[in-house]
């Protein structure tokens, strides 16, 4: 047959034929690559689809320093490059994509849609989509980002040792790292757009009891101060109008995190925001074969560490499960 004709056969076969993967993992943050090198290592043949922000949220944060084995530190885009490479060496399929649509019904292989064109036939899925930190969406906050702003107390704070620094929240997340903060800060503002806390009480108490913690209420941020670094910060007090200016050095979002579960939402059983719930002690969905691990389904402690540790479960699970229904099918 002439080559002209070959192609579009080709073309046609390969948009209408399902590619057929063991275990499809969604998302390339430490949960997934960590569940990549577990399946891998245990023949599952995984691919990988990276996603929106490949790497995940660590590709946005400077140096890592409470990632254990890295004695001197690491930057978060290297170590999440170290991740990727470690799971290709081991036989990972690491593709650039974002799945745009599953379908979890019935039994596996179950249908899944990368880039609203390219279909694949899954037997497991591993959800490791991560979250997202919401931001107050003013452009300085942008400018800023990675020059003193940051969404992560815990994994920047010590940069701020000894300095003036504000964080914006009044959830448990907020309390939690602004506790956090005032240990290793001279002095931590609290800037919070209501007359009261959303965090639990003994959360609250904390922050009131923590002597260089100042809670400034009905307050909001107008705007990050400093050209190539943060200087300060402007907030207005929404109840008398007044401005005012305070010199800090960092400014921390903790407002809350977005899983980005959206796509799964008709199929998999999540909490009222959004997060996944798994099987206490596991990493198994309500859906037969599809596991969850890493952000997607922790709002608790959202660490690489943790994140990493549930992937290599959520292999485990998805290894465990393929071999149950082998040994069914052959007896
Ligand atoms: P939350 O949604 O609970 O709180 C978000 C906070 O940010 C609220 O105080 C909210 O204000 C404020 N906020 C939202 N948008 C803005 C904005 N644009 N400007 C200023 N402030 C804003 O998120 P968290 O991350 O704190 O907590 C998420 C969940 O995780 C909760 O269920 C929490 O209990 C849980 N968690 C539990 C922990 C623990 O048990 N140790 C630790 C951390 C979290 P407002 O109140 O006015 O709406």
């Amino acid at each position: 047959m002439p080559i002209h004709l070959i192609l579009p056969l080709y073309l046609l076969f390969m948009t209408t034929t399902p590619e057929k993967i063991e275990c499809l993992i969604i998302g390339s943050g430490p949960a997934g690559y960590t569940a990549a090198i577990y399946a891998a290592r245990a023949d599952m043949k995984p691919v990988v689809y990276a996603g929106m922000q490949p790497g995940g949220q660590l590709t946005i944060t400077t140096d890592v320093e409470n990632y254990p084995g890295y004695p001197d530190g690491i930057m978060g885009p290297e170590m999440m490059e170290n991740f990727r490479k470690q799971a290709e060496r081991l036989g990972t399929d690491v593709r650039y994509g974002m799945v745009t649509a599953v379908d979890f019904t019935g039994k596996p292989p179950y249908k899944v849609v990368v880039d609203e064109k390219h279909e694949i036939l899954a037997e497991t899925v591993i959800i490791s989509t991560g979250a997202s930190a919401k931001w107050l969406g003013i452009p300085s906050e942008e400018k800023l980002n990675g020059r003193g702003v940051s969404a992560c107390a815990v994994c920047d704070g010590f940069f701020f040792r000894g300095k003036d620094v504000a964080i914006v929240g009044a959830g448990d997340t907020a309390c939690e790292e602004a506790s956090y903060l005032a240990k290793i800060c001279n002095k931590v503002y609290m800037i919070v757009r209501r007359d009261e806390f959303r965090a639990s009480k003994a959360m609250q108490h904390r922050v009131e009891n923590t002597p260089n913690i100042e809670i400034l209420f009905n307050s909001e941020t107008d705007e990050i101060l400093g050209d190539m670094k943060v200087e300060g910060v402007r907030i207005h007090n929404n109840v008398t109008g007044e401005k005012k200016e305070i010199a800090v050095q960092g400014f921390f979002v903790a407002i809350g995190h977005q899983p980005n579960t959206e796509i799964f939402k008709s199929f998999i059983t999540m909490d009222e925001t959004g997060y996944i719930i798994t099987q206490p002690g596991s990493s198994k969905t309500n859906i037969e074969g599809v596991f969850a691990c890493g952000d997607a389904q922790d709002k608790i402690y959202r660490q690489a560490v943790t994140a990493a540790g549930s992937g290599c479960m959520a292999a485990l699970d998805a290894e465990r499960y393929l071999s149950a229904k082998h040994h069914a099918a052959a007896h």
